[in-house]
């Protein structure tokens, strides 16, 4: 019964925020940790732990529990890193919210997959303690060689395709999902975007099946698009590179999103593959344009954490809006003073770099009805 209640609770929300009810977010974005041991070519988040303090500072577990109690409305939180698993206590980080937030939904966290045991140990614990729903999202970026080049980490692949398959053991196919990213594919192999993703999944699929494991669906395959965040990824100088953020390569990322599009979405619930659908449809015409039609909700449906405590609009925008330490935890004075400065107005207006993350387009999907439903009828 609280269950029905705390989804009839988000639905009136998200119906709120459509309306531009400018209520306290649903969704919290929260940067745990920015220790990662991958070496990904088109992120620097992994150089943060040689960069001099650069660790240094990070939220404690007991400001972590003072978060959440000061925040109980949030009912979605992606958990990221970093390498979210990297920090020892990240399941005491989840428990927290998980007991401060009575009408919390949905938990998500990617992973780098690279420590199979500790990460598969994270999610069975989180598993039999959080009532939440838990997706997990492993990171592949290619067949084994260029995976393993891309992401700077040898047998990357394989240690991926090991946790892939533990942790869809443990919480089932529907809340299991690969995550590609679409970053200078090309320059890397001489292959074009599309036909990488073909032969990225048929690796896949060949690796579950030498473990006896059951294949993947195209349906829990996701496509990222390239982005570049100075506070967040630490990746800026990349876009004026043309093999990661230049027209030809947007093109070809483009053309490799309608060409999964006309793949059976088989694996996701129909809710996913609607939202799949929309989400790849406003991802070509960001991709082709910079802009998307569905209007972003950074600062009404959604707020960005660091791991250092400081609010951002999201992900992408290096816009600083405060320091949870100086308001007792509590992101609503930040999030209020950012409504009253004209920050969320310029989102609505488009005035901000402008973007279309996974983070950010679902929330806004949903915030979206009009647009959305046109997207999903028509797929463009
Ligand atoms: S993309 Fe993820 S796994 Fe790769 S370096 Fe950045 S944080 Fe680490
Ligand atoms: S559209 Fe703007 S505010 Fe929204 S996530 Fe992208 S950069 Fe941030």
């Amino acid at each position: 019964m609280s269950g029905v209640y705390s989804w009839s609770r988000f639905a009136g929300r998200t119906l709120a925020a459509a309306v531009g009810h400018e209520g306290a977010p649903t969704k919290l974005i929260f940067v745990v940790t920015k220790r990662c041991h991958s070496r990904c070519v088109y992120c620097d988040i992994w150089k943060v732990k040689d960069t001099p303090g650069g660790l240094d500072n990070e939220l404690s577990l007991a400001e972590v529990r003072s978060l959440a109690k000061a925040n109980p409305f949030l009912q979605w939180i992606d958990f990221t890193g970093g390498e979210p698993t990297d920090r020892p206590d990240f399941v005491e980080v989840i428990q927290s919210f998980a007991e401060a937030c009575p009408d919390l939904l949905l938990v998500h966290f990617p992973t780098n997959g690279i420590a199979t045991k500790r990460i598969h140990e994270t999610v069975a614990q989180l598993h039999q303690t959080v009532r939440a729903r838990l997706i997990v999202t492993v990171s592949i970026d290619g067949p084994p060689a260029l995976n393993d080049r891309l992401r700077g980490i040898r047998n990357d692949f394989a240690h991926a395709i090991d946790t892939f398959a533990a942790v869809r053991r443990e919480i089932g196919a529907e809340n299991t999902y690969v995550g590609m990213t679409l970053h200078g594919h090309k320059a890397s192999c001489g292959r074009t975007s599309s036909e990488l993703v073909e032969d990225t999944f048929a690796a896949i699929k060949t690796a579950l099946a030498e473990r006896g494991e059951a294949p993947i669906d195209w349906g829990t395959f996701h496509l990222n698009i390239p982005h570049f965040s100075q506070h967040y990824y630490g990746n800026q100088a990349n876009r004026a590179d043309e093999t990661f953020g230049g027209t030809e390569h947007r093109a070809e990322v483009a053309a490799a999103i309608e060409a999964t599009a006309t793949r059976a979405q088989t694996g996701a619930s129909l809710a996913m593959r609607g939202f799949e659908r929309i989400y790849r449809a406003e991802a070509r015409r960001y991709l082709a344009s910079g802009h998307t039609k569905i209007t972003c909700s950074a600062l009404l449906s959604t707020a960005y954490l660091s791991e250092k405590g400081e609010v951002y609009p999201c992900t992408i925008w290096d816009r600083p809006l405060g320091n949870v330490r100086s308001t007792d935890y509590a992101l609503m004075p930040l999030i209020t003073a950012a409504r009253r400065d004209g920050t969320r107005r310029a989102v609505a207006e488009g005035k901000c770099p402008n973007c279309w993350t996974p983070c950010e387009a679902y929330p806004a999907i949903m915030a979206s009805p009009i647009r959305s439903t046109l997207a999903l009828i028509t797929g463009s």
